[in-house]
């Protein structure tokens, strides 16, 4: 597409043939005119189809439409021919017009195939794109249907275990309420003697207190799990605090000729806890050691402490161990569950020390929430449940220990722990 003497007259005419363009295609038109005029002199059109491949992309990149972008060589070519015409004598004007005609013909066709493959390139971009998209989106409410299966199974959980709740806690609050009842007719009858009465307004008590512990255990699980629980920290140590719970549980253990073994429980340094909430969670550890341990068992408390080698903070293990029923291994998690008790909920019998009888379920989730929230944790292990076998269960315990106190030469004595005529801290 060499020819010289386009090549001279379009170098001459350059100014002139560029400023007739003039708004938004303005440079379009300088460069096109650049590239045409490269193609005449040199006869190879790289530059060319270099500016018309950028002006293709940038058109389709700003949704400009095919006709208004070839409207510009179109233009180009005009104003050229009619400067030829005006300026150069007809025949050398002809072989200018020819030659000028090729290179913008050329520029036109190869500006519609730049435009064309822009735009298949963008969609099919944007087919990609979308196409990515959607399987995001499947992939998304895939994982919201796995998540809505099991919320919902969950809420029927929930659902299931509110209505054995309701069926137990209606339970556990009508036996001491019907002995309290019965207990208080029988003193409004009043035709009994001192003792008698004595005797009656002790189970009255008895049976006050037991509905009093129901709801107490309510009430604890609440604020476990509204995270309302507030926890007085203060030192003590855990060897005196684990001789008052054994104390205190020491005649239901005695009924059921239980042999209770302290082990490594006076080499612990002292920890920062709240007493009334550990003594409720240890509590309730031993007691369920009691309950679900056949008469004449063995109990074991045995304290250690940790002192990791990665210099992380030292902590305290407690472990409850029976020679109990033990615990199936489906159950060993579950029964952290509140309302949560192995077996049937319609067999259970109502007390705290007789062989499996059973509460509302409350004792080991309310263990685990008050132990959680001194920055411990609580575990059980068993190798099964057999009432035959009697293979037994360990309920472990780690609490944080402040490293100070484990350093301390010589600690402080513990305030001691108050206690009164009926072993009640
Ligand atoms: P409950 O009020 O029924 O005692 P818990 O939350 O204390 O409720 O215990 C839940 C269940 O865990 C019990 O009903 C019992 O089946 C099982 N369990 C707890 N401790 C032991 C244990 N030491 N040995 C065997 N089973 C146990």
């Amino acid at each position: 597409m060499r020819d010289d003497d386009l090549a001279q007259w379009l170098s001459d005419r350059a100014a002139l043939l560029c400023e007739a363009e003039t708004g938004q295609d303005a440079s379009f038109t300088a460069a096109l005119f650049e590239g045409v005029l490269d193609t005449a002199f040199g006869g190879e059109t790289q530059l060319l189809d270099s500016v018309l491949g950028g002006a293709a992309d940038h058109a389709v990149a700003v949704g400009r439409d095919l006709s208004g972008l070839l409207a510009v060589p179109d233009r180009l070519r005009r104003h050229i021919f009619t400067r030829i015409e005006a300026e150069v004598d007809p025949e050398p004007a002809l072989r200018l017009i020819l030659a000028a005609d090729l290179i913008l013909h050329h520029a036109t066709t190869r500006l519609i195939a730049d435009y064309l493959n822009a735009l298949t390139k963008t969609q099919e971009g944007i087919a990609a794109h979308l196409a990515a998209r959607q399987t995001e989106a499947e992939r998304k409410l895939m994982e919201r249907t796995v998540e809505l299966a099991r919320a919902n199974r969950e809420l029927m959980r929930l659902e299931k275990a509110k209505a054995d709740f309701i069926s137990i806690a209606a339970h556990e609050l009508k036996t001491p309420l019907t002995s309290v009842q019965g207990y208080a007719r029988m003193l409004k009858e009043g035709a009994y003697a001192a003792d008698q009465q004595a005797t009656l307004l002790a189970g009255l008590q008895q049976g006050a207190d037991r509905l009093l512990q129901i709801v107490e255990d309510m009430l604890i699980i609440s604020a476990i799990e509204t995270d309302t629980l507030n926890l007085c920290p203060e030192r003590l140590s855990l060897a005196r605090l684990i001789e008052l719970v054994v104390k205190q549980r020491v005649h239901s253990a005695a009924g059921r000729r239980h042999e209770i073994r302290l082990e490594g429980l006076a080499e612990l340094p002292e920890i920062k806890a709240d007493q009334i909430r550990l003594h409720q969670a240890l509590s309730n550890l031993l007691g369920n050691a009691i309950k679900f341990t056949p008469d004449g068992g063995q109990i074991t408390i045995s304290g250690q402490l940790l002192e990791p080698e990665d210099g992380s903070a030292p902590q305290i293990k407690l472990t409850i161990r029976d020679s109990g029923i033990g615990i199936a291994p489906e159950d060993r998690e579950q029964i952290f569950e509140k309302f949560y008790r192995t077996g049937d909920v319609n067999r259970h019998s109502t007390s705290k020390s007789k062989f499996k009888g059973a509460g509302p379920g409350l004792g080991l989730p309310i263990a685990r929430g008050l132990i959680e929230a001194h920055g411990g944790r609580l575990w059980a292990e068993s190798p099964g449940h057999d009432e035959t076998n009697l293979p037994g269960s360990a309920f472990h315990l780690v609490l944080p220990v402040d490293p100070a106190l484990v350093t301390e030469a010589d600690p402080p004595p513990t305030a001691d722990l108050l206690i009164d005529q009926d072993n009640q801290i």
